[in-house]
């Protein structure tokens, strides 16, 4: 999950303007006339501009060649920050026809993409304005160009990274008091925490004590975390318009044998995975190398999901480190490595860092301690 973050610093009209330039080449690659960006994050991507989740429309239309237009209603027109030559505001008052003014700017375009996140609403008020035309998922066009990160997105990627290792750090140190609170409470804690080291927006704090953390996606509440568990804690949010995603574990008093072992076992899963991730693999390379680890241990059916999505503006996109996804890695991907072990109502754990591929190998977004660390309180 992710929400609208802020403007993104040092973006340039001429920026947008190349991305345009390359959405339109892959258009023509896959014969689609019109994009339409609404609601979600392919709008921001091309023009800086985050449409409020709304009822009234804000649509982006990018036809093949020609002007690009931004139908915004009026009363949001001074949140939009104007780019000379990217597009052009088409406002709308309260009584007017936004459908009518986007069918008019995409007349005549027979293969149209449409954003995976732009409610059903307005693409079924589009529908009859528009005869005969076949919509496609705009996110075969854009996920390719969003997949690979360009210096300036790394770089956002990496500070949202250092922000979440700082708080990864205060778990690690002891400095958030774990015994006795509730799950709620200490995801609450990391939460603030994660706001005062420079997030615009949290996106989820996952807290998980004991047999809870054998449920990857477990919704922390009022369960009291006790000494001699093990607590997951996987937190994350917006910085700069680009998502950190980081999973710790960490330990109240010494681990049994059997926990000890099988985060040995993870770690060396999770570092594999990362190895394996070098432009040229495959996607479903980086899960074969993490899940092999945890397969020969004899842990493969407590692993029960993939190994890693991408992340970029949202904290889950394209491309997901998965069987059966033969895409190769590219320089500039970024994405999760994250292999986890779940043994039903008794423990779990997980391990996740952000890697971005680079020509010369994967380079970490987080440094903190892989460690399981031991924690007295
Ligand atoms: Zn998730
Ligand atoms: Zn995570
Ligand atoms: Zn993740």
């Amino acid at each position: 999950m992710a929400r609208a973050g802020g403007p993104v610093p040092g973006m340039s009209a001429g920026d947008y303007a190349s991305r345009i330039v390359r959405v339109r080449a892959a258009m023509a690659r896959r014969g689609i006339d019109v994009l339409l960006a609404s609601v979600g994050h392919d709008l921001p991507y091309l023009t800086g501009y985050h449409a409020m989740p709304l009822e009234r429309l804000t649509m982006l239309v990018v036809p093949l060649d020609g002007p690009v237009t931004m139908v915004v209603p009026r009363l949001e027109v001074p949140r939009v920050v104007p780019q000379p030559g990217v597009f052009e505001v088409l406002p709308w008052g309260e009584t007017e026809d936004p459908v009518a003014l986007v069918a008019e700017r995409a007349a005549g375009a027979r293969t149209v993409a449409v954003g995976d996140q732009m409610w059903a609403r307005f693409l079924v008020e589009l529908l009859p304005s528009m005869p005969g035309a076949r919509f496609v998922r705009a996110v075969d066009v854009m996920g390719e160009l969003r997949m690979a990160k360009d210096q300036r997105e790394i770089d956002l990627l990496r500070a949202a990274g250092a922000a979440a290792d700082r708080v990864a750090a205060d778990l690690q140190a002891g400095r958030i008091p774990l015994v006795g609170r509730t799950e709620a409470e200490v995801s609450a804690d990391l939460s603030a925490r994660l706001v005062s080291e420079g997030h615009d927006v949290v996106n989820f704090a996952i807290v998980a004590a004991g047999e809870n953390a054998a449920s990857p996606h477990h919704h922390p509440g009022s369960r009291t975390i006790r000494h001699g568990e093990i607590v997951l804690c996987d937190f994350g949010g917006t910085m700069g318009g680009y998502c950190s995603d980081i999973t710790r574990c960490v330990h109240l008093g010494e681990p049994s044998p059997e926990v000890a072992e099988a985060y040995r076992v993870l770690h060396e899963a999770q570092r594999a995975g990362v190895e394996a991730a070098v432009v040229g693999a495959s996607c479903q390379d980086v899960d074969r190398a993490s899940r092999a680890v945890i397969e020969a241990a004899g842990y493969g059916e407590y692993f029960v999901h993939r190994t890693g999505h991408g992340i970029g503006m949202e904290a889950h996109e394209e491309p997901y480190m998965v069987e059966g996804n033969d895409r190769r890695i590219e320089a500039g991907f970024a994405f999760s490595v994250e292999p986890g072990i779940y043994v039903p109502g008794r423990f779990g754990m997980r391990l996740e860092d952000i890697v971005v591929a680079t020509g010369t190998g994967p380079l970490p977004m987080n440094a903190a301690d892989h460690a399981l660390v031991v924690v007295e309180a």
